[in-house]
């Protein structure tokens, strides 16, 4: 008999390791933050014993879901500024908005409300873009999330710089001071090509590799990008890219929406992974990725929310629901992405874009405990005859009873452990109502 911190069971385990088992009655032993074991209730129970045994009945337990591209913050802008075309509402709303009240409070709190939505969502761990890095990891870390956080970079001013060089500045000093933290994983994040001049590019491409680090960037999101970048540099922004030698397995691009055949090439011969957007991208009408595309090509392709001023929720689920449905739509073929794929894209293909594939996004001997167990007792969710189709199609946010993070419970039939919800949710009513006027 071993000794374990914690067991968790539930009625399904989908492990979404290299041969997707699923263990039906199956339990997870967790022992210092990381999976012990993954096998059967009756042989976790045979050999292992520990103080606390969640019993999992009614439930499923995955890998906590990977959110690959988001602006946490933004949450306190959701609603401000909505029907409007990307360029529109970016410059004329969203940036004024930022210009007016980005500080690193203002960040703090919004990144709170973020996290406890997206761990309601059963999500564990997300990729962000945006500014006051330092308020960013220090309230992930209070929710006890796990996040890839990037240190943004664009050549205009803004609350946190002057120019690019104050930005590189800022993101070396912000890498230094987070990396091998156990919970945040510095990065970088590009705004984009267009935010962004070539020089810029190359400095934070240096940056990145000198360090070691993910470069995160917007990527030939909407037709304007690709017009703009063809008239500034004579050349598409993925093979721009190219030709500044950004593409690379450390380079994640989101959105990916407007891509000629050999920039999907481009992409997958350089190992570059996309982060589909396909709710941010379906609201502000900017197009839809070639997903199905892309995937036959080899490139990785994972799912992000974006922000939620553009989506309007932080939801995975949802953005598998909506993206399994549209690409099936779209190709004509009923049997694209399927739910397996959704999945896979949601859980272990998130966390090896991020280079996190070695600690989490299956369920595996050895790798961190970013669990999450959802309720399958009810309405929309019984009887059960395929476990993916269940959670890809039908399941919400809703459903989320019990989230892990590094063997941590953060969320416990439904309630934030590090926190006190009630205060999050007053304080955000409060900035709205200065935001508001
Ligand atoms: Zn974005």
């Amino acid at each position: 008999m071993e000794s374990a911190d914690l067991i968790v069971n539930a009625d399904y385990v989908l492990t979404m390791n290299q041969a997707l088992a699923v263990i039906k009655s199956g339990a997870i032993a967790i022992k210092d933050g990381k999976l012990a074991a993954v096998d059967t209730a009756a042989r976790i129970a045979k050999n292992y014993s520990a103080p606390k045994i969640i019993s999992g009945e009614g439930k499923v337990a995955f890998p906590g879901l990977v959110n690959t591209h988001t602006h946490a913050a933004m949450v306190y802008f959701r609603g401000l500024s909505d029907d409007l075309p990307l360029k529109v509402w970016l410059e004329e709303h969203i940036w004024p908005a930022e210009a007016k009240w980005l500080s690193p409070e203002f960040v703090g709190d919004a990144v709170e409300l973020a996290c406890l939505e997206m761990l309601k969502a059963g999500i564990t761990t997300y990729a962000d873009m945006y500014f006051f890095g330092d308020a960013v990891a220090q309230s992930t870390r209070k929710i006890g999330m796990r996040a890839v956080v990037g240190a943004g970079i664009v050549d205009f001013p803004s609350a946190t710089g002057n120019n690019a060089d104050d930005y590189l500045a800022n993101a070396e000093r912000f890498i230094t001071k987070w990396k091998g933290d156990d919970l945040i994983v510095p990065s970088i994040a590009d705004h984009s090509a267009y935010a962004c001049s070539p020089e810029t590019l190359k400095k934070s491409k240096a940056l990145a590799d000198r360090h070691d680090v993910l470069l995160q960037i917007h990527l030939s999101e909407t037709e304007w990008e690709v017009k703009e970048i063809l008239s500034r540099y004579g050349r598409r922004p993925v093979a721009h890219l190219d030709a500044l030698g950004l593409l690379d397995e450390r380079l994640i691009a989101a959105h990916c929406v407007w891509l000629e055949p050999e920039e999907i090439t481009l992409l997958a011969k350089s190992k570059t992974s996309v982060s589909h957007c396909i709710e941010s991208n379906l609201k502000l009408a900017s197009g839809i990725a070639p997903v199905v595309k892309m995937q036959q090509a080899g490139v990785r392709v994972s799912f992000g929310t974006d922000g939620a001023a553009s989506n309007n929720d932080l939801s995975i689920l949802s953005e598998m629901s909506t993206a399994a449905r549209v690409h099936k739509a779209l190709s004509g073929d009923p049997t694209a992405l399927t739910a397996k794929q959704a999945m896979l894209m949601a859980t272990r293909h998130g966390a090896e874009a991020l280079g996190l594939g070695n600690l989490c996004g299956s369920l595996e001997h050895g790798k961190a405990a970013d669990v999450v167990l959802a309720d399958l007792n009810r309405p929309h969710l019984v009887p059960l005859y395929d476990i993916y189709s269940h959670i890809v199609y039908s399941m919400n946010a809703a459903d989320i009873n019990t989230v892990l993070v590094n063997g941590e419970i953060a969320l416990e039939g439904r309630k934030l452990i590090n926190a006190d919800e009630a205060e999050i949710l007053a304080k955000a009513v409060q900035w709205g109502r200065k935001i508001r006027g």
